[in-house]
């Protein structure tokens, strides 16, 4: 390790064991070593789909005529193969990690791909929706996504419900208000919380980029890790640049040295 770097990472671990409660906000970033891409980095989606197929008005346009519902669900099919394999990694596994040793109360995250969960990680604030259900636009029952995949795959049904009405998956698209309970969660978080860990966001998608402003002005500490410059690094306390797998496993060392802890 060079030696910027290793004062990088010691400070990042010196403002995590100073903190008494935790929170990470993470983004797309911390999921692109599990193979799923992020919209903005590099290889990111945008790069190869169009943003305006993401949006609500495109999804309710295609309701219109079951055969661009049909080619819309099917452009979708490949992401939702990625999201079904994909497992966590050292980062996932690392905040899970962080959270057993006492350092982190929650995640906010925006993303939709369950890896915090599958980590361990045991209070996950999902900003923008999950993929693992859907809910009926008209009557508003709850569906797995198991039982989606089921209609759509085996039955060749278009995502209908008992009650006539459609099935959306619980993401949320753009232009869509976001979740109430969930939002109101990630502000009492970040109003709280002493230290802001921020992993693999650009901070360029509102509001949820705003609660890293909210944090600073309660007055926690941010730790911003991440391949590239974000839009909020001015704020930090400390902006470490790099592959997030490998940044959060050498601070997580770092802070056990300096704790002498033998945490799991
Ligand atoms: P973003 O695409 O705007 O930014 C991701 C950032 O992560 C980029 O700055 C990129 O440089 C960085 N990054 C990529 N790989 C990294 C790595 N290995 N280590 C460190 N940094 C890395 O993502 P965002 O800020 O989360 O906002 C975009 C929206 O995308 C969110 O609303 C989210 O809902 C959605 N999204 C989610 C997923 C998912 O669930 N995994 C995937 C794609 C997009």
């Amino acid at each position: 390790m060079e030696v910027e770097e290793e004062m990088k990472i010691d400070a990042a671990a010196r403002l995590i064991s100073e903190s008494r409660y935790g929170v990470v906000l993470s983004g797309a970033g911390i999921s692109t070593e599990s193979g799923i891409p992020d919209f903005r980095g590099p290889e990111g989606l945008w790069t190869k789909l169009d943003p305006s197929d993401f949006t609500i008005d495109a999804f309710r346009r295609s309701l219109d005529n079951p055969e661009s519902l049909r080619k819309y669900i099917e452009m979708l099919l490949p992401m939702i193969q990625t999201l079904i394999s994909a497992q966590p990694n050292q980062a996932h596994l690392s905040i899970a990690q962080l959270e057993r040793m006492g350092k982190v109360r929650a995640v906010i995250t925006q993303n939709i791909d369950n890896l915090h969960q599958k980590a361990g990680s045991s209070r996950v604030i999902e900003v923008h929706g999950t993929y693992k259900t859907g809910t009926c636009m008209s009557c508003k029952k709850k569906y797995k996504f198991e039982e989606l995949i089921d209609m759509f795959m085996h039955e060749k049904r278009l995502l209908s419900c008992n009650c006539g009405g459609f099935i959306k998956p619980d993401v949320v698209f753009f232009g869509e208000a976001l979740p109430r309970d969930a939002i109101s969660d990630a502000w009492r978080y970040s109003e709280e919380c002493d230290l802001m860990l921020v992993v693999g966001s650009s901070l360029v998608v509102y509001p949820i980029a705003g609660v890293v402003d909210m944090a600073k002005r309660s007055g926690a500490k941010i730790v911003i890790i991440n391949m590239e410059s974000t839009a909020k690094d001015y704020l930090a306390n400390a902006v470490i640049h790099g592959k997030l797998g490998q940044v959060i496993v050498k601070i997580v060392k770092s802070l056990r040295e300096m704790e002498g802890s033998d945490t799991a």
